[in-house]
């Protein structure tokens, strides 16, 4: 992508109604516009990183076993009226009549409409188990939209939901969403410390947050701090037990404030590793058993020909919120600082003389190289001055720069910057190339 073509109406002042790092990076770099109160449009570079997030989400779900789907936004009332939702879901559900004057909404969450689906498709549980999951427009009428696209109205979600004969078989889907939450947030650079949450009335400890720690977030967490150091790499064979994987990430404490014990707390953690702070929830594990296959009468004829409830459990991600979550965990004084899985473009181009014969041969072919190499290229062609693209490129944090300018090519070489580190090095056109394609 050519910046001189490209649609990235960057900020020069901090916007003044954002209150958090994230959302004031975001505005400045053209990623999102806001339409209405937490409801946003997403511009070019904030679409590139919304859709590499949703990818990554989109291949753990994949290798987990779940399969996509997509479920429209609008709901019938009438759904919800069976599982008794409707009236309990208060201000923040979005109701609107149609031209029939039926009641319908726009769905903040799927657990009836998925289980709607299910309760006209499966009747055996030979079927079982199943594991659905898409990602689709939410909308909540949140009391307080802030934060940018942390708390909107309308917000990107990956949900799923999974059918289980038994309890047991449901504990196994719970764990299969468990580790690929794991995967999928480490996939991110993200350290995302999975924390017991709240159960309700069902009980138990099948319910976990996904909690990124970060100053600006909006939970109360208590944890250990070796959760810092833990890893889920390597592969993952999801038919094999995973009780371990999920012992060795349970096996120390952490709790959001609803479920924080201090006694608890201090028992079990020493003083120099407990951490105690503010966090951002970026998904939400949950199994909820018959709640609702029960009203809604999805069962599955069983082994012995007697009409069985499903057990289920929903998990969800929140997508969009993620790209505020990432920037609130890896920004500095000059702007973002993607990790390579999530960056918009991987390399950009500074091109100090746009114009001048050299300088645009060899941008060219940097440019072309790069893209043949599979990586996303945008090269600086403008004529801004170099100080402002510099503080462009900080801004829009691509993990690479590449400066191609006259006074270097005399000698055929280039400056490369990493991002993160700044570390700045002059390397030859063949060298640069080489090692951006293969960091
Ligand atoms: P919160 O406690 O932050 O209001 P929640 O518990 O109501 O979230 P869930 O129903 O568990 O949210 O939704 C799954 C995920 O969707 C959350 O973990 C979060 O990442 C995301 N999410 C929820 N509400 C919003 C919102 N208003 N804006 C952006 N993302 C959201
Ligand atoms: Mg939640």
């Amino acid at each position: 992508m050519r910046m001189s073509q490209f649609f990235l109406p960057v900020l020069k002042e901090n916007p003044s109604e954002a209150q958090i790092v994230s959302h004031r990076l975001m505005l400045r770099a053209g990623m999102v516009r806001q339409a209405s109160a937490g409801i946003y449009s997403w511009l070019p570079l904030g679409w590139r990183v919304l859709q590499k997030i949703e990818q990554i989400v989109r291949e753990e779900q994949d290798a987990a076993g779940a399969q996509e789907i997509l479920m429209p936004t609008m709901q019938p009332a009438e759904l919800w009226r069976e599982s008794g939702r409707y009236d309990d879901y208060g201000q923040e559900m979005l109701r609107i009549k149609d031209r029939h004057d039926r009641d319908m909404l726009f769905g903040p969450t799927n657990e009836e409409l998925i289980t709607d689906i299910f309760r006209h498709s499966v009747r055996s549980y030979r079927q079982l188990p199943q594991n659905l999951y898409h990602i689709q427009w939410k909308f909540r009428d949140e009391v307080r939209p802030r934060f940018g696209v942390m708390r909107g109205r309308e917000f990107l979600m990956k949900d799923n939901y999974s059918f289980d004969i038994d309890y047991d078989g449901a504990r196994r889907s719970y764990q299969k969403m468990f580790v690929a939450y794991l995967r999928t947030f480490e996939r991110m650079g993200l350290k995302a410390i999975p924390m017991e949450a709240d159960t309700g009335p069902i009980g138990g400890d099948m319910s976990h947050e996904f909690i990124i720690l970060a100053d600006t977030g909006e939970s109360e967490v208590h944890c250990h701090a070796d959760f810092l150091d833990f890893s889920v790499a390597g592969d993952v064979d999801y038919d094999s037990d995973l009780s371990s994987i999920i012992e060795h990430w349970t096996s120390r404490y952490a709790a959001t404030d609803e479920k924080h014990d201090a006694e608890r707390f201090e028992a079990k953690v020493p003083a120099d590793r407990r951490i105690s702070t503010r966090g951002i929830e970026v998904g939400h594990i949950f199994y909820f058993g018959t709640k609702y296959s029960a009203p809604l009468g999805a069962t599955v004829t069983g082994p012995d020909g007697q009409d069985i409830a499903v057990e289920m459990g929903s998990y969800g991600i929140g997508v969009s919120r993620l790209v505020g979550a990432i920037i609130e965990a890896s920004h500095d004084d000059d702007g973002i600082v993607w990790p390579d899985a999530v960056a918009p473009f991987n390399v950009g181009i500074v091109n100090l003389k746009a114009g001048d014969a050299a300088c645009d041969e060899a941008a060219g072919h940097i440019y072309r190289t790069l893209s043949d190499h599979g990586l996303d290229v945008l090269v600086d062609d403008t004529e801004e001055r170099a100080g402002s693209k510099f503080a462009t490129m900080d801004l829009i944090g691509l993990p690479w720069q590449l400066v191609v300018g006259p006074r270097g090519l005399k000698s055929g070489q280039v400056e490369l910057k990493n991002r993160r580190s700044g570390e700045r090095v002059e390397l030859s056109i063949d060298d640069a190339l080489s090692r951006v394609s293969t960091a």
